[in-house]
């Protein structure tokens, strides 16, 4: 069967071009972005202030569902993770993290991951494809109909699967849609967008949506870096921090969110506490630790409690804005950095 295009796959501005080119009138976008996102509902059919012509040019020409659910996971803590199916059979995680204020959905940006950080599970897969548009805000739609009666998702961040910069215009037509208040509707400092430090695009992403950004540190020296985040060779950490000294839309009230994984004899020492203000300073950011998540690809594993806490000690101390990341959802694989589809096979 010949592929169709897909709605999800155009923000507002671009659908209403599409719908002109096709007849229709462009303000209809608006409605479908309404019955799509608003409400779920997916068959042009149902959608109801359509008028029949439209509804059946919908329905014959579009494509409105990318993903499919092939095996859904709960931990005890409440957090789920899905594996969703794509057409072509690529299978992608994301998972949903309830808290008492608010729930937190992960999406994933690539099939696999071409940058091979050596302490995460995504990396040790390898690269098979960049996610379309509709396929990113599809997890969206599929993940929410997991929750219950009453719950919804309010916070978006691109920390799953893949390096969003790599896939940057599929990342922001997706963003755009979770954005706009015709569509998901969420507050832009709602949606995070991490990356491990590709420095060209991230002026790039910020001056193109608005959205809060995470870079993955995870070492004060380039040596340590190196082995970690082999990308690090490319654009080594001043690169990185004199870029982002550089961005006009970062402020005290936009800051960084650095992400820090602690690794037992790796990057947990006293000495790296004392560096990170230094490294850090004139960049407004607030620092996230996450005690590694071991996962049988990797030797690594995460530091004994009493070096977490005189690391975060030793932090405090300097006066950074520090918080620790509680593990979610280990029981079934769902923490930072373990999404590998261990059981892609199991749910085929
Ligand atoms: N590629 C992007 C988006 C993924 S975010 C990025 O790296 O920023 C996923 C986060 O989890 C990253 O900070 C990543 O470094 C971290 N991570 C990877 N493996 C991990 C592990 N085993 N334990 C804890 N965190 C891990």
């Amino acid at each position: 069967m010949p592929a169709r295009p897909n709605l999800k796959d155009h923000g507002l501005e671009s659908l209403r071009e599409q719908l002109a080119a096709q007849g229709m009138r462009p303000f209809r976008a608006e409605q479908i972005a309404g019955w799509l996102y608003r409400r779920g509902v997916e068959d042009p059919a149902a959608m109801t202030d359509l008028g029949a012509e439209d509804r059946a040019k919908l329905a014959e020409h579009w494509e409105t569902r990318a993903l499919e659910v092939a095996r859904a996971d709960r931990a005890q803590d409440g957090t789920q993770k899905a594996a969703l199916r794509a057409r072509d059979g690529a299978l992608v995680e994301s998972v949903l993290i309830p808290e008492e204020e608010r729930t937190t959905l992960c999406v994933s940006t690539q099939v696999g991951c071409p940058l091979a950080c050596s302490f995460c599970a995504t990396g040790a897969m390898g690269f098979t494809r960049n996610l379309r548009a509709a396929e990113i805000v599809d997890q969206f739609c599929r993940m929410r109909e997991l929750l219950p009666e009453g719950r919804e998702i309010t916070n978006v961040v691109f920390m799953g699967m893949g390096e969003p910069l790599l896939n940057l215009d599929a990342v922001v037509e997706a963003v755009k849609l979770l954005i706009h208040p015709k569509a998901f509707g969420l507050a832009p400092r709602r949606v995070t967008v991490s990356t491990v430090g590709i420095v060209p695009r991230i002026a790039e992403l910020l001056a193109r949506v608005p959205v809060n950004l995470a870079v993955s540190l995870h070492a004060t020296t380039d040596p340590v870096r190196d082995r970690l985040v082999p990308l690090n060779r490319r654009f080594p950490l001043a690169r990185l921090l004199d870029a982002l000294r550089g961005i006009p839309q970062l402020s005290a009230r936009r800051p960084v969110f650095f992400e820090y994984t602690l690794i037992d004899g790796v990057n947990d020492s006293l000495e790296d506490a004392r560096r990170l203000p230094r490294l850090l300073a004139g960049i407004p950011s607030k620092l996230n630790l996450i005690p590694m998540n071991a996962h049988p690809d990797s030797p690594y594993r995460p530091p004994p409690e009493e070096r977490i806490d005189a690391f975060l000690r030793e932090l405090a101390q300097r006066g950074m804005t520090v918080t620790l990341r509680r593990s979610r959802g280990p029981d079934i694989q769902a923490a930072c950095g373990q999404l590998a589809l261990r059981s892609a096979s199991a749910a085929a």
